[in-house]
C-alpha cells in the first residue's frame, strides 16, 4: 500500500528542530516531498533534509526569515522548481520572549508578533495563489493551548496564537470553496528547546494541569497535523485542535 500523502509536496516553516522538525519527519514518512525553512537553525534543517532524502523522499532546506513577504514567496517558488508541486503548508515558525507586561518591552511584542503572526501570514499569502488556482491544499498553523486561556508572562505570545487562530478561521472560510482546508494545531507544553529554559517547577506544573501526567513530545504534534494534511481530515477545516494531554480542560 503506497504511504497516504505520495507524491505530495510540503512546505514547513521552522523545520530546523523542535515540532516543525518532527513534522517535516512526520509528512515525509507519511510520503511527501518536503521544504524545510528556517532562519537561526538553517544547518539544523539542512541535516533533517538529508535524513528526509535518506528515506527516499525529496527535501529542500531553505533559509528564510518567516517575517519576509518576498521570503515567502521565494520559498514558494522554489519548492515548486524542486517538487513541481505545493499541497501541503505548515506554519510552525515561532519564539517566545516572556515578560509581565509592566517589563514587556516594544522590541519583544513586536518580535514575537512579527515571527508568530506576520509569519503565517507570509507564507499562507504566498501560498494561497497556488492553493487555489489548483483546487485542492492543506494548511496548518500551530498555536498554543496559551493563545486560548492566555497566560500570565506571556502577553505578546498569547496575543500572537490568538491572532494565528483567528487567521485561521478566517482563511478555511476565505479558501474553502477552492477545496482548501485551513486548521490549527494548539499544543501545550511540549519537550523542545523553546521550553529548554523553563524550571522544572514550570514543566512539573503543567504535568499536574494535564489531564494524563505528561508533557507533549513534538510526535505527539506531528501526528495531528499529518492526520489534518490526509483525505481521512477532508471534511475538518476551521478547527483548533488541542494537543495538551487534557492540560486546559
Ligand atoms: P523551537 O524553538 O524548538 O523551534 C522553532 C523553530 O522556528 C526554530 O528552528 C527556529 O530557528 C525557527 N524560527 C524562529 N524564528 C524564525 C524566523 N523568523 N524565520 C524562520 N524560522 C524561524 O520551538 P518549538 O517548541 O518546536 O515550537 C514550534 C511551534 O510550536 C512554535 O510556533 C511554538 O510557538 C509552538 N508551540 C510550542 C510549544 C512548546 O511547548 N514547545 C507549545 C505550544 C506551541
Amino acid at each position: 500500500m503506497s504511504p497516504e500523502l505520495a507524491g505530495q509536496g510540503a512546505l514547513v516553516t521552522g523545520a530546523g528542530r523542535g515540532i516543525g522538525a518532527a513534522i517535516a519527519r512526520e509528512l515525509a514518512r507519511a510520503g511527501c516531498d518536503v521544504a524545510l525553512v528556517d532562519l537561526g537553525c538553517f544547518e539544523a534543517a539542512e541535516v533533517v533534509a538529508g535524513e528526509i532524502r535518506a528515506s527516499g523522499r525529496r527535501a529542500l532546506a531553505l533559509r528564510a526569515d518567516v517575517t519576509s513577504l518576498p521570503a515567502a514567496e521565494a520559498s514558494v517558488a522554489a519548492t515548486i522548481r524542486e517538487f513541481g508541486r505545493l499541497d501541503i503548508l505548515v506554519c510552525n515558525a515561532g519564539i517566545t520572549r516572556d515578560a509581565v507586561i509592566w517589563k514587556m518591552s516594544e522590541a519583544n511584542w513586536d518580535e514575537v508578533l512579527a515571527v508568530n503572526l506576520r509569519g503565517c501570514f507570509t507564507y499562507c499569502r504566498a501560498a494561497a495563489g497556488v492553493l487555489r488556482a489548483q483546487g485542492r491544499g492543506r494548511i496548518v498553523t500551530i498555536a498554543s493551548i496559551n493563545g486560548l486561556r492566555g497566560k500570565a508572562g506571556q502577553v505578546n505570545y498569547a496575543a500572537s496564537k490568538a491572532g494565528v487562530i483567528a487567521l485561521t478561521k478566517t482563511l478555511a472560510r476565505e479558501l474553502g470553496q477552492s477545496g482548501i482546508t485551513v486548521n490549527c494545531v494548539a499544543p501545550g507544553l511540549v519537550r523542545t528547546e523553546l521550553v529548554a529554559g523553563l524550571s522544572q517547577e514550570t514543566i512539573e506544573r503543567a504535568v499536574s494541569e494535564s489531564a494524563l501526567g505528561r508533557i507533549a513530545e513534538p510526535e505527539d504534534v506531528a501526528n495531528v497535523v499529518a492526520f489534518l494534511c490526509s483525505e481521512r481530515a477532508r471534511h475538518v477545516t476551521g478547527a483548533v485542535i488541542q494537543v495538551d494531554g487534557g492540560q486546559y480542560l
